[in-house]
This record gives C-alpha cells, structure tokens and sequence, in this order.
C-alpha cells in the first residue's frame, strides 16, 4: 500500500540487526574527511556522529547532509559547513561542564552540536522562523540542555550571563563589548569578525590580564545583524 514510503522501507530493512542507521555510510564518510582535515577531537567527532544534520535542512537537501558543505536554510541563512562546525567546536575547548552561549541559532545545529559537549547552551536567534524550527527539531532529536530565546544577540543574554565559552555564528564587523563582558575570566569566545570578504575566524581568551586574541582562518558567514 501507499503507506509504506521508500526512505521507510529502507531503514527498516534487516542488515546490522535490523538496526541500520540512516545515511550511514555517508556519517563514516564525513568523520573520515574531517579527520584527514585535521579534526582530532574525539568528543566533537563522536557529536557529529550522533546528531542527524538530515534533520536540520530541507527535505530535498537530505541527500546532501553529510557532505562538506554549507546549506541553505530558510530566510537566506546558512548552516555552516560541518568542517567549520567541527573546528569551532573544538576550538572552544569543552569539558563537558561548561555553560556557552551562541549568537545565531539557526537551524539549531550547531547548538545540537555543542548540547553533547557541554552543560548547557544558551542561544539567540533574531528570526523567528528559524527559532520556532530549530526548537522543534531539538525536542524531537531530545536534546533538553538548549536553552533559546528571539533576539538580538548582540546584547548578549545578561540574565544568564557570565558565560565560560561564547560562540558566535554571525559575523559582527567587531566583537560587540556586551559579548566581550559576558565571557568569564579563564573563558574562550570563538567568532567570525569582519565584513563580507575579509572575515576572519578567530578565538578570544579572556584572563585578569585581559582579552588575547588569536587568527584561525579566513571564513565567509552571514553578517550579525544588529536591530
Ligand atoms: N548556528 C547556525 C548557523 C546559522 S547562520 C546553525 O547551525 O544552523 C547565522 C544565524 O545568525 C542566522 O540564523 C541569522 O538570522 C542569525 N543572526 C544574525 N544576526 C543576529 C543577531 N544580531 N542576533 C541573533 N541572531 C542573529
């Protein structure tokens, strides 16, 4: 009958007793080439096993969830290539204790990234669109240690604030002060800064000495939009 879709009989089928995985092949695929990218962080590859990107992009983007690659998402934004995901994740040095805040929650991928190497994430985003989208994938993947909220993330989330990482995936032309005072001393904050062809990816130390700046890579995300 009409019930029983392709994709369902797929997954239902019996090899790897009967517990065989969507998109596994191309999973192991991925976590191949970010390793030969230099992605050494076991805990951050193993997060990028278990959180099925499939379900952060459209439907007719399924087939391509787990190449290298960015992809749209709705309202002109973009989910970060996984390469970039990885790197970013790993730059903030996670322990598994710690509480981070993200600028940009968008399709809430990055944010289900992060829930698996840290306490709690605490994420703005300034389209509600995308917030309502992303917060429902997050319930229905299960993953409760999210915290949202709509709006402009320049201002920080000062009720929850400090924070001991800060992770921007939006590119401000400078890291607005009210992020830089809301990192923890001993924190690291990661972001894209710059405008469009010149952004740099960069990791901020924050100690009683100051902030120490450090360049990653050259990088192209949407601009942080301030309202
Ligand atoms: N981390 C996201 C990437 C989303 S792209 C993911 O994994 O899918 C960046 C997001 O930043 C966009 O959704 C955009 O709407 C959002 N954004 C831009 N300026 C912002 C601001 N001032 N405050 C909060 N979010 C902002």
């Amino acid at each position: 009958g009409h019930v029983l879709a392709p994709s369902r009989a797929r997954h239902s089928c019996k090899e790897a007793g009967g517990r065989m995985q969507p998109f596994q092949n191309e999973k192991a695929q991925l976590i191949m080439t970010l390793r030969g990218m230099g992605i050494v962080d076991a805990d951050v590859l193993s997060a990028i096993e278990q959180v099925p990107r499939e379900m952060f992009v459209a439907r007719a983007l399924q087939a391509h969830a787990y190449e290298n690659a960015s992809l749209p998402i709705a309202m002109d934004q973009t989910i970060s290539q996984p390469y970039i995901v990885a790197m970013m994740s790993a730059a903030l040095q996670l322990t598994g204790r710690e509480r981070v805040l993200e600028i940009g929650t968008g399709s809430g991928y990055q944010a289900a990234i992060l829930s698996f190497l840290c306490r709690r994430v605490y994420s703005i985003e300034r389209l509600r669109p995308l917030l309502v989208d992303a917060d429902n994938r997050l319930r229905e993947i299960r993953v409760t240690n999210v915290t949202t909220r709509l709006g402009d993330g320049a201002g920080g989330w000062p009720e929850a604030a400090p924070f001991d990482r800060i992770i921007l995936t939006c590119a401000p032309p400078v890291i607005p002060d009210m992020l830089l005072n809301q990192l923890k001393i001993g924190g690291i904050m990661v972001a894209p800064v710059g405008r469009d062809r010149n952004q740099q990816l960069v990791t901020i130390r924050r100690s009683e000495a100051g902030f120490e700046e450090a360049t990653l890579l050259p990088v192209k995300f949407v601009p942080l939009v301030e309202d």
